[in-house]
């Protein structure tokens, strides 16, 4: 996990957000290969192991199958320059390496990715049953199947996002009090968080 997305963290129980103090014990370069998270309000520990930050309440990994291809996806999320990251959920992240090239300098989450995505440099690895991130922290969220038919994530993504930025799913359309469409079509959408 790259050291600095820790800062983008934030304790995924539910109650007010809250960042999470880290403890690393092993650091490669700007890498955490494993450590220590705590939250300073309900005072749980998560572990980073293996450079994963895995809250243990994952969904089963979905499937890699997604038309949210990286040649597809990287025109849609609409990013102009480096800097800050892209959160992947499910099956887009495992094209994270094309991603990475096609937009070179952002920094890549994957969240939920399906088996084989191991945290390595350029890519972050996240298991959650929601987003333990930052609010209005993401330049932008990409939501491959099962995720972005579930308007949970979609409600999780609109809030990581910053203000004014995109979000990709691949599902039926979202609820329309979340995200104003900027576009769909065959199973694929874009839109920007309604505020
Ligand atoms: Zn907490």
């Amino acid at each position: 996990m790259f050291i600095e997305l820790t800062d983008h963290l934030r304790c995924p129980v539910e109650h007010e957000e809250a960042f999470l103090v880290l403890l690393p014990e092993l650091v490669d370069g700007r890498s955490v290969q494993s450590g220590i998270l705590g939250c300073p309000v309900c005072d749980r520990r998560f572990r980073i192991q293996h450079g994963v930050f895995d809250t243990g309440d994952a969904p089963a990994p979905p499937p890699a199958a997604t038309r949210l291809v990286p040649e597809a996806l990287a025109p849609l999320a609409g990013l102009n320059g480096p800097g800050g990251y892209l959160v992947l959920v499910g099956g887009p992240a495992a094209g994270w390496r094309e991603i990475a090239e096609l937009i070179p300098g952002v920094g890549l989450v994957a969240v939920n990715p399906p088996a084989g995505v191991a945290d390595e440099p350029g890519v972050s690895v996240l298991r959650a049953s929601r987003l333990p991130i930052k609010t209005h922290s993401m330049r932008g969220v990409v939501l491959g199947p099962p995720f972005g038919s579930d308007g949970e994530w979609v409600r999780e993504g609109v809030r990581v996002l910053l203000p004014g930025l995109r979000m990709v799913g691949e599902g039926t359309n979202p609820p329309d009090d979340a995200l104003d469409l900027m576009a769909s079509a065959d199973g694929v959408w874009v839109g920007t968080p309604r505020r």
